[in-house]
C-alpha cells in the first residue's frame, strides 16, 4: 500500500497548478497550494499515508458528514421532514432552490442543508459546539482536534451568503433557533482542523455499518450509516457528484479546505488533501488521487 500511495502522490501532486485555493474565506487563501497528502484507513485502524498526511487542515464541508450523523441520531426521521435527500445539481452555496422549495433544502450536505442540520444541533444540544468537537475527538481517538480561530473569525466576517441562506429558511419557519447561533455553530464546525490520518480513522464507522471497527462502539445505527453513504454517493461532491460516481464509484465528501474523504464499505476510508480546487469546489489533486486509488484497488461499489 505504501509504494502505491507514494507513487500516486508523485504522479498527481504537480496538478495543483490547475486549481485555485479558496479565498472567499480569506484565512483559507493563506494555505500553501503545494501541500498534498493521502491516507488510507483499513478497518483495523492501522492508517497508512504519504506526503502531508499528518498536517492539519480546515475540514470545512467534510464537517457536514459528522453533523448529519449527530442530527440523525438525535431527532430520527423527523429530520427528513425539514431537509430533502435529492442531489441539487447546483453550486454548494446556491440559494435559488430554497425559495422554489419553501425553505426545504435539497439535501443535508449542501450549505443550506448543513445550516438546517446546524439548527437541529443548536436546538438539541445545550453546548452544540463542544458536543461536536468531542464527537470528532472520540472518532479520531485523538484529543488533538481543534477549531482554527482565524478561519472561524474569517468566515464570520465573510459569511453573508450563508447568513442569507439561513434567514431565508427562517422566513419559511424551517430554522428554529436564532440565526446568529446557527451560523456560529456552522462556522465553528467548518473551522475544525484535522489531518488526513485523523479524518480517515474517524469515518471508519461509516464503512462498517455504524460500528467503530477498532473500539467496537456503535456510533450510529446500520440504517443511518447506509443513509449517510447514500446521500454522499448522490450529493457529497456537489454538482460533480455524478461525474465522481461515474469515474470513482464511492460515497465521498469534499470541503473547500481541499480535503476529500471516500468511504469504502466493508473495507475502510480514503482521505486526500490538496488545497487548490476546481470550479465545483473539489480538490483537483484529490480527485485524481482517489480515482487512481479506486481503480488500482478495485474499490468501486457499482
Ligand atoms: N464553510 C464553507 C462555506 O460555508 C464550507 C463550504 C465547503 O466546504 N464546500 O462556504
Amino acid at each position: 500500500m505504501q509504494p502505491l500511495l507514494d507513487n500516486l502522490l508523485v504522479k498527481h501532486r504537480e496538478h495543483y497548478v490547475h486549481g485555485t485555493v479558496a479565498n472567499y474565506i480569506p484565512a483559507l487563501g493563506e494555505v500553501s497550494p503545494q501541500l498534498a497528502g493521502v491516507a488510507i484507513a483499513p478497518l483495523n485502524g492501522d492508517v497508512v499515508g504519504a506526503g502531508d498526511w499528518q498536517t492539519p487542515f480546515s475540514i470545512q464541508s467534510i464537517s457536514k458528514v459528522f453533523a448529519l450523523v449527530m442530527a440523525m441520531q438525535r431527532i430520527g426521521d423527523t429530520l427528513w421532514q425539514r431537509v430533502g435527500m435529492e442531489p441539487s445539481g447546483q453550486a454548494f452555496n446556491s440559494i435559488i432552490q430554497l425559495e422554489w422549495e419553501q425553505g426545504i433544502p435539497r439535501n443535508p450536505v449542501i450549505n443550506a442543508g448543513a445550516l438546517l442540520v446546524a439548527d437541529v444541533l443548536v436546538s438539541h444540544f445545550s453546548a452544540s459546539q463542544s458536543a461536536f468537537s468531542h464527537f470528532l475527538r472520540k472518532l479520531a481517538q485523538d484529543e488533538h482536534v481543534f477549531a482554527d480561530q482565524r478561519v472561524l473569525s474569517s468566515e464570520l466576517e465573510h459569511g453573508s451568503r450563508n447568513a442569507a441562506l439561513a434567514y431565508l429558511m427562517k422566513s419559511f419557519g424551517n430554522i428554529h433557533a436564532d440565526v446568529p447561533a446557527v451560523l456560529n455553530h456552522y462556522f465553528s464546525q467548518c473551522a475544525m482542523t484535522m489531518t488526513c490520518q485523523q479524518l480517515a480513522r474517524s469515518l471508519l464507522f461509516l464503512a462498517n455499518r455504524g460500528v467503530d471497527p477498532v473500539t467496537g462502539e456503535q456510533i450510529c445505527s446500520a440504517q443511518d450509516a447506509h443513509r449517510v453513504n447514500a446521500i454522499l454517493s448522490t450529493s457529497g461532491m456537489y454538482d460533480q457528484s455524478g461525474e465522481f460516481a461515474f469515474s470513482v464509484g464511492l460515497p465521498a465528501k469534499s470541503g473547500v479546505g481541499g480535503g476529500i474523504v471516500a468511504i469504502v464499505p466493508q473495507q475502510g476510508v480514503v482521505c486526500t488533501w490538496s488545497p487548490p480546487l476546481n470550479a465545483q469546489g473539489n480538490s483537483v489533486v484529490g480527485m485524481r488521487l482517489i480515482a487512481d486509488i479506486a481503480q488500482a484497488l478495485g474499490l468501486s461499489i457499482y
